[in-house]
């Protein structure tokens, strides 16, 4: 019943509309058209979402069709990670098709179109025939060649596929109308000519068709009935709808969502491709881009992406969403799967003087105090000698301060309440040990010294630990929309990465898989890097813990 209180976007509202008339006997066929001439990124997720999503709320399916009409762009490596990307969100297409796969057909449907006298070939210049095609309020000229006759249009349109003709000699035109307010219809381009090679084609084709004579004829051959894309596209729509009437095939339609645009990143492939190619960032999956790889590397979910996409939802109009919004999903995931460890980033030496030399105590952690049962435990070794975190001990302690300093007393998570007595400094006055007692009655769990203390800190035994490096991530961008500014990479922010080499971790921690979210108590959500290594432990965060707890701990 939940489903139903949810009100309908507005494409859902046209789904539901087609099914109760009946359009294409109840049918729903979608598809998802990425061009492999990149890596997919969280835009794409929103399309994604709503293609897949679409089709399974209405028992239908969805194509996946690479939209490879230009090759010079094009590689097969995109097709992998496109492919990759969007089983790893969770969604499983019916069909994997390609757009060139069409090419024949293509071919024969742009005949028909000159044998109704509704193509020619147009010998003029990319400049000649811009400069004839008018503006949006005088109406175009024709050119020389517009007159030319079916049979020699016939004969040089097979001549270009022939290889007859240089790149840029000829191409072939739609016959609309040169008067149109509608640019678009201004005998718009079907067919250029290029000698490149084609990762799937290979040297078979040396004309290839534009967007526009590809995309619509391919939906249709298909046979989709909701072709859904953004809304760049509505002035396109005219002539998808010319050329599926002229041509008389199938009747899919096109609908229009607002692309996804979000703060503090660039959403186009071209610029993510810059990034990547001039070494602003390591790689298309480095966990400062906006790509779903760099989300899945960095430790976000699917669920997450999923559920953020679910909540910005469809609109007809542009918008900015903000950036924390999808950290908002991700901490919500992962606060209730993430198992939680203890990690320490700015290493500090805390030794224990009342504590027995050579003793080691093995204390329980639950894994995921969020769930009944907790996940299973883990064995947590104690000694003398701890690691925690510099910020948890001040020379001079403020009021409130509720950690340690001289005469302060702190729980340390799962095990014993401890005082600390003294400290010491190297000459350049930093503190390198704390010195404290603990109470060996005061044990979690099982605790009956009648102690009380405010605080809790983290910490990890010297003598277990193991060695990691840890990488924190911060917005790529300084500005929120940094695609207006007129040099996006000069708003690149220079301290988007931050590398702690030598932090210490729990020792099971070693045992990490990419992709299993861990929260560092206090401090995180976190992931093991993609390439780590046993010898070199890399963690990714995440996500910061939210605001409110940052602020506690500074008060705290
Ligand atoms: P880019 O401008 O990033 O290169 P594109 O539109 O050229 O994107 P395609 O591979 O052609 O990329 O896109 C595949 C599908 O994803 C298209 O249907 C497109 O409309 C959709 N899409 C691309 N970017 C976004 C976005 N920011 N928000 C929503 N959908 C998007
Ligand atoms: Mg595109």
């Amino acid at each position: 019943m939940i489903e139903d209180e949810k009100s309908l976007n507005f494409i859902e509202e046209i789904v539901e509309e087609d099914l109760r008339n009946g359009t294409h006997d109840g049918r729903v066929l979608t598809r998802f058209p990425p061009e492999p001439n990149g890596y997919l990124h969280i835009g794409h997720a929103k399309s994604i979402c709503l293609n897949f999503g679409l089709a399974q709320k209405y028992n239908g399916t969805t194509n996946l069709r690479f939209d490879d009409t230009n090759p010079v762009t094009e590689d097969t490596e995109y097709v992998e990670s496109i492919k990759k990307d969007i089983q790893w969100l969770g969604f499983q297409w019916a069909e994997e098709l390609y757009t060139s796969d069409y090419f024949e057909t293509l071919y024969q449907y742009a005949v028909k179109l000159i044998q109704h006298d509704l193509a020619y070939v147009d010998d003029s210049t990319a400049e000649e025939i811009a400069a004839a095609k008018g503006t949006p309020t005088e109406p175009g000229v024709p050119t020389p060649y517009r007159s030319r006759s079916i049979e020699e249009n016939l004969t040089l349109f097979q001549e270009m596929r022939d290889g007859k003709y240089k790149d840029g000699e000829k191409v072939l035109r739609a016959k609309i109308d040169l008067a149109n307010p509608n640019m678009h219809l201004r005998d718009p381009l079907l067919y250029r000519i290029k000698h490149v090679h084609h990762h799937r084609t290979g040297d078979k084709w040396c004309i290839y068709p534009m967007y526009d004579f590809a995309h619509g004829q391919s939906d249709s051959i298909e046979k989709i009935t909701h072709s859904v894309c953004t809304l760049e596209f509505i002035p396109h729509r005219p002539l998808y709808d010319w050329l599926i009437e002229k041509l008389e095939i199938f009747p899919s339609h096109q609908y229009e969502f607002a692309r996804l645009n979000m703060t503090y990143t660039v959403m186009s492939k071209r610029k993510l491709l810059q990034l990547v190619n001039e070494g602003h960032v390591e790689s298309w999956d480095d966990p400062r881009m906006p790509t779903i790889s760099a989300f899945r590397r960095r430790g976000y979910t699917p669920a997450s992406i999923r559920n953020f996409c679910e909540r910005i939802g469809v609109q007809k109009r542009e918008n900015m969403i903000d950036f924390s919004l999808l950290e908002f999903c991700i901490r919500e995931d992962l606060n209730k799967t993430a198992w939680r460890r203890m990690a320490i980033l700015d290493p500090i030496k805390l030794i224990i003087t009342n504590y027995p030399d050579g003793q080691i105590e093995e204390l329980v952690g639950e894994n995921n105090p969020e769930v009944e049962g907790g996940e299973g435990s883990r064995a947590i070794p104690f000694s003398k000698e701890l690691w925690i975190e510099r910020e948890d001990f001040m020379e001079e302690p403020p009021k409130k301060f509720f950690r340690l300093g001289p005469g302060l007393s702190v729980r340390l998570k799962h095990g014993y309440i401890v005082e600390c007595h003294d400290f010491k400094k190297d000459d350049n006055g930093n503190v390198t040990e704390i010195y404290c007692t603990y109470a060996p009655d005061s044990k979690s769990g099982e605790d009956t010294s009648g102690l009380k203390v405010k605080g809790t800190i983290h910490w990890v035994s010297v003598a277990h630990a193991k060695k990691a490096e840890v990488r924190l991530y911060d917005r790529l961008f300084q500005v929120e929309n940094p695609a207006a500014e007129e040099d996006f990479k000069a708003s690149i922010n220079p301290d988007s990465l931050h590398i702690i080499q030598n932090a210490y971790i729990e020792p099971d921690l070693a045992d990490a898989e990419p992709g299993k979210g861990y929260q560092f108590i206090r401090m995180g959500y976190f992931t093991l890097d993609t390439k780590s290594t046993p010898e070199h432990l890399v963690f990714n965060r995440t996500v910061t813990l939210k605001d409110s707890w940052a602020k506690e701990v500074k008060k705290g």
